[in-house]
This record gives structure tokens, sequence and C-alpha cells, in this order.
């Protein structure tokens, strides 16, 4: 099964039907869990989730309110308190903890759902728009979530999808100064709003930084970088998806660097980290797209010298230095452009059948 992550924009009465199950679903969650401990002392077995489910149906006559919201996210919820319980006897990790409402929220169901190109229908609601567009699927789970103050959808479908008729083939150096270098020559700035906002996130983490611990001002500070976390991720989020999809809707094959690799680069650690994420999900975008038209994404898994060898010839150009940005081979005289002479590499280098039989390029495709 595949997965698609992506924020959601529910109108005031969506919002509190979302928030209402959040909220039932942990209710759910923390009443079976005191259940469950009350059993336990009481020398009783563990109940497994379908005798939960039953608890369900009782806590509904109890508690009226539990009815207004759909009844399948509250199954999940018992669902994931038996994971839980599983892990802590099985694998020994902690004992489930109960939820609060200041924690992480969300929710999962499976019925009476379907997507269409820019929304989304849940049970008991209209549909709600969603920020990008999505493919033609047929959602198997969707999960809802909320992260400062927003909301997201995960839906989780078959790989089974019409497949666009793609070809060619592209290799792709990942940068700093640029995003992504082509070996057709094609460069793809790093956008400078995404620039922006990190100086501003610089500058509202120094403030935090200045706050008294548990003060309110604190409280704020935390808030306003947490918010600008986000906007910096939608703003990351929107360009990469814009660049991924046009990737793959021309190309069936792709080649790129490792990217553990190919960001060794010395940088400011903030701004490091953010990029990191970027060409993270720059990968995961690219493969799950390609993968949906039939393409393939080749990537490289061992460190090169891509930039000093000589697309053209295989000349190797010892003295190269990180500043030279041109050069010319001293071999078969063709001048090069340094990143994209890399991107070339790239992809000479992801066809090498030796690398290839030996490990040094990893195929992501469709099996
Ligand atoms: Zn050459």
């Amino acid at each position: 099964m595949e997965s698609i992550k992506t924020q959601i924009y529910p109108n005031q009465q969506q919002k509190e039907l979302i928030e209402k199950t959040f909220g039932c679903t942990r209710f759910i969650y923390n009443k079976c869990l005191e259940q469950q401990i009350k059993n336990h002392e009481q020398s009783q077995k563990f109940i497994n989730k379908y005798g939960m489910c039953k608890w369900i149906t009782g806590f509904k006559k109890e508690y009226e309110w539990l009815k207004e919201v759909e009844n399948k996210p509250l199954q999940y919820s018992v669902f994931n308190l038996e994971s839980a319980y599983k892990r802590f006897f099985r694998e020994h990790k902690g004992f489930p903890n109960f939820k609060s409402k200041n924690g992480k929220q969300s929710y999962k169901t499976d019925v009476h759902i379907y997507v269409e190109k820019h929304w989304v229908k849940l049970p008991k609601m209209d549909k709600i728009r969603v920020f990008e567009k999505l493919p033609d699927i047929k959602p198997k789970q969707i999960i809802v979530s909320k992260d400062s103050g927003k909301y997201y959808i995960s839906i989780s479908f078959d790989k089974q999808r019409e497949k666009i008729e793609t070809s060619g083939e592209i290799g792709i150096d990942l940068g700093l100064k640029d995003f992504a270098i082509f070996s057709d020559g094609t460069k793809v700035k790093n956008h400078k709003f995404i620039k922006n906002s990190e100086k501003q996130l610089a500058k509202l983490q120094k403030r935090l930084s200045r706050t008294k611990k548990c003060s309110n001002r604190r409280k704020v500070a935390k808030l306003k970088v947490s918010r600008c976390y986000q906007k910096i991720r939608n703003q990351r989020q929107d360009f990469l998806h814009k660049l991924t999809t046009a990737i793959a809707k021309q190309y069936k094959y792709v080649a790129i660097e490792n990217l553990s690799v190919s960001n060794m680069v010395k940088n400011h650690c903030l701004a490091k980290s953010i990029s990191d994420v970027a060409l993270g999900e720059f990968r995961r975008q690219l493969e799950y797209k390609l993968k949906w038209n039939g393409g393939e994404l080749a990537v490289i898994g061992r460190f090169e010298p891509s930039s000093k060898t000589c697309s053209n010839c295989g000349f190797i150009k010892k003295d190269l230095k990180l500043s030279d940005r041109k050069w010319v081979c001293e071999k078969c005289g063709t001048s090069h452009d340094r990143d994209i002479n890399a991107a070339k590499n790239i992809l000479n280098f992801s066809h090498s059948p030796m690398e290839r039989r030996e490990g040094g390029v990893e195929i992501c495709a469709i099996s």
C-alpha cells in the first residue's frame, strides 16, 4: 500500500466534528485502558480488541455524546490500545499511556471515504478542501490528524493506477545554492521565500532562547517558532510537489545521489537540518510519483568523485578545486559546468553494470 499525506482545510462545522472525534477516540482509549488496568488488578486476563469493541457499545449507552461521531474511529482507537499492549508484552516497551488532549491528535477511518482532485469526503461530513491535487485513487484508510493548529489527512491506497506514458532519462545533482541541477543543463533554484522564512525562524528561536522557563512569554515565543516551522514546511511541500510532479511527468528514469553523501557540505546547523528534510522529502515524493507512472528511480549508494570526472570521456581531473565552477577536460576538450557535469555523471554511473551488480545503485520501481 502507498500513502499520501497532505493538509486539509475543514470549515468551522467540519473542524468541530473532527475535534469531537479526536475527543471521543481519546475518551474511549483512556476508558478502555482504565478498564484493562482494573481487570488486571482483579487478576483477570487482558481483553482483546474485539472484546473492547463490545465495551464501546456499553460506553455509548452511558455517554450519549459518543453517538455524535462515527463509530469506526472508536474501534480503531481500541485497536491502537491493543497494539500498545502487544508492544508492552512482547517487546517490553513502556506500559500504554493515557492519552492527553495536549498530545498529538489523530483518528483513523475506512468506511464511506473517497477522494476527488481537490477534495476528500469523510463520513458525516461534506467534502473537505485538500492542499494538493490528489491522484485518481480509491482510498483504503484515512488518518485525520492535527499538528500546530493545522489539519492533515494521510490516505492509504493500493498501487493500481492508470499510468501516464513517459519516456526519457535524467540525472539530478542536488545542491544547496541551486536545489537541483539536471543533466540536461536545467537548474532549479532554491526558493527565496524559504530562505526568508529560515531567517525569520532563526530570529524567533533566538528570541525563544532568551525567555525564562515556564513564563508566559516563553509559551508565546514557542508557539511562534512552531507556526514558523509550519510555514516553512508548507512552502517546502508546495515547492517540492510541483517539482517532483513535473519531473515524474516527463521522465521514465531518474538518477540521483544518495542524500547522506550529497549533502556533506559544511553548513549552518539550522539551514542544514532544513535542507536535509527537503532532500529526504524530495526523494520520497519523486519515488512514489515515478512508480505511479511506471518509472524508475536509481539511487547511487556511495560516494563517487562525480564533479572531478569528465562525463564525456571519463578522465579524472584530480586538481579540480571547489571554487572551479567551469573547467575544460584536458583529454577530450569538452568544457564543463561543474554541477551539470556532476548530474551527467550521476546518470552515467547509475547505468554502470558493475555498480548495479555490486549494489552501488539502488533501483526503486514497482515490483
Ligand atoms: Zn573528457
